[in-house]
């Protein structure tokens, strides 16, 4: 069994608009996909299905065997970290509770409100924001840190979750060239090292092409193209983006 199987699932939003349709996707526990598409393409929506932030409108979603619903999402939640394009960091918050809160789907109401977390899950912070090269900033405040490291801190928060599986919602799009190589090649590596699944939106072809095993490429809510990067040649991505699908 994948740790992630999407079968015939497709998402319908009031306005009409479908944003996915009868999409079935294997994703393998870790194994690292990019998921490429031109814009509206629906892979945000694929992404915020897998984890129940969009309550898919037809098929099937199971996750490490739970199918993802109202009454599993506490569960499924804690197997599934997030990262965002805007990294969703409280800003006036230090690093570390920033990095914290990635434990609270472990926690109760209460720490949430509190902010005091047990001293294991400090170690946990800790030990995260070694891996991503950010110890020396742990009580910085958040919004002091330029894009990249705020990006870093975002994948210290889904690492603390200890999911089997990280959603990346375009993690690199605000970033510059240089450090969107940096945060993808961290995030690709700790993935692996980790051996958490990692499942990347993508607008970079190039990046897709370097970092991972295999590519979906999504057009129209429909899967168009899936395979590894090698077997993929300019035309599939012609057609991704502007041709014929
Ligand atoms: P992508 O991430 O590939 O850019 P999205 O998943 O964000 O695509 O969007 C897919 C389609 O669904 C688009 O047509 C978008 O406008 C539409 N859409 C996304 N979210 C909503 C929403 N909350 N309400 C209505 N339409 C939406």
């Amino acid at each position: 069994m994948a740790l992630v199987e999407l079968r015939g699932v497709g998402k319908q939003f009031p306005n009409g608009v479908s944003a996915l349709s009868d999409v079935s996707l294997d994703f393998e526990a870790g194994a690292v996909t990019a998921v490429l598409g031109p814009s509206g393409a629906g892979k945000s929506t694929l992404l915020r299905t897998i984890n129940g932030l969009e309550t898919a409108s037809s098929g099937t979603i199971l996750v490490d065997g739970i199918e993802v619903g109202p009454r599993t999402l506490r569960v499924v939640r804690r197997r599934v970290g997030m990262v965002f394009q805007h990294f969703n960091l409280v800003p006036r918050l230090s690093v570390m509770v920033n990095v914290l809160t990635g434990r609270l789907a472990y926690r109760s109401v209460l720490t949430s409100l509190t902010y005091l977390f047990p001293a294991s899950d400090h170690e946990l912070a800790e030990s995260a924001l070694k891996k991503v090269g950010l110890a020396d900033k742990a009580w910085d405040r958040a919004d002091r840190l330029s894009g990249g490291q705020q990006q870093r801190v975002g994948i210290a928060r889904a690492l603390v979750q200890q999911p089997k599986l990280i959603l990346a919602d375009e993690p690199v799009a605000s970033l510059d060239p240089a450090t969107s190589d940096e945060v993808m090649r961290l995030m690709v590596d700790l993935a692996r090292s980790e051996g958490v699944a990692l499942v990347v939106n993508l607008h970079q072809v190039d990046l897709a092409r370097q970092y991972c095993d295999r590519i979906v490429g999504l057009r129209a809510g429909k899967v168009v193209i899936d395979g590894a990067p090698a077997t993929l040649s300019d035309s599939d991505l012609h057609s991704l983006y502007g041709g014929r699908p």
